[in-house]
């Protein structure tokens, strides 16, 4: 094993952050910075996968909710959500 290897073993073993050391986001093996960064690069990665634009919007479930809600009002089920 390498020395950078062993060092982020250590790290993650004391709950902190294996790429800078500091503190953890709670639940989760990154702290908040490389938590975003990850997600984002996961988030990248999968949309590469399935054929998706990288700068498509993302959907959240509130845009769902407002796109539900726009279909309900018109009573048109071809209607398409906003997002
Ligand atoms: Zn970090």
């Amino acid at each position: 094993m390498t020395r950078q290897r062993e060092w982020q073993k250590k790290k993650r073993a004391q709950g902190l952050c294996p790429i800078c050391g500091q503190k953890s986001k709670e639940g989760h093996i990154y702290c908040i910075n490389h938590h975003e960064m990850r997600k984002v690069y996961t988030r990248n990665l999968n949309r590469k996968k399935k054929g998706i634009p990288l700068d498509a919007p993302l959907r959240t479930r509130a845009s769902k909710n407002i796109a539900n809600k726009s279909i309900q009002a018109t009573g048109d089920k071809a209607a398409k959500p906003l997002i």
